[in-house]
């Protein structure tokens, strides 16, 4: 754990969040200013800073993409949602404990809002 770190914190309880899903190794929970009618966060126990740390890490990687597809189950997501991993500087990444957005509950529309 990281102590400045914001998603350490809230998976060992320091901060509040609406969790909808844990495992021994993934904490899944509520985006505080959603995009899509569903939006949860899927992160890893374990601190990684992005995608490409969380690579090096398959076995929790793995984990993250289960407990992704189980969340997209868990709130009935069945006509179709989004993982998305934003990564660095030009992917808008703002906290650096890797997470994957789960959105969806409506279409999405396009992939990419143009620049
Ligand atoms: P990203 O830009 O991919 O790093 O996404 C960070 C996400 O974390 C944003 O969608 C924020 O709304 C979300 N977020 C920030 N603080 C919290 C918090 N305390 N609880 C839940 N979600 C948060
Ligand atoms: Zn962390």
């Amino acid at each position: 754990m990281e102590n400045s770190c914001l998603f350490c914190r809230i998976v060992a309880g320091e901060i509040p969040a609406t969790i909808v899903h844990r495992t021994a190794t993934t904490v899944a929970f509520r985006d505080i200013d959603p995009k899509a009618p569903t939006h949860v966060l899927v992160i890893p126990v374990a601190h990684h800073a992005d995608v490409t740390a969380l690579a090096g890490d398959p076995s929790a990687a793995a984990d993250v993409l289960a407990a992704a597809a189980k969340v997209a189950e868990i709130e009935g997501l069945d006509d179709g949602f989004r993982v998305i991993f934003n990564t660095g500087a030009h992917g808008g990444q703002e906290v650096f404990h890797v997470h994957a957005h789960v959105v969806g509950g409506a279409p999405l529309g396009p992939m990419l809002a143009r620049p």
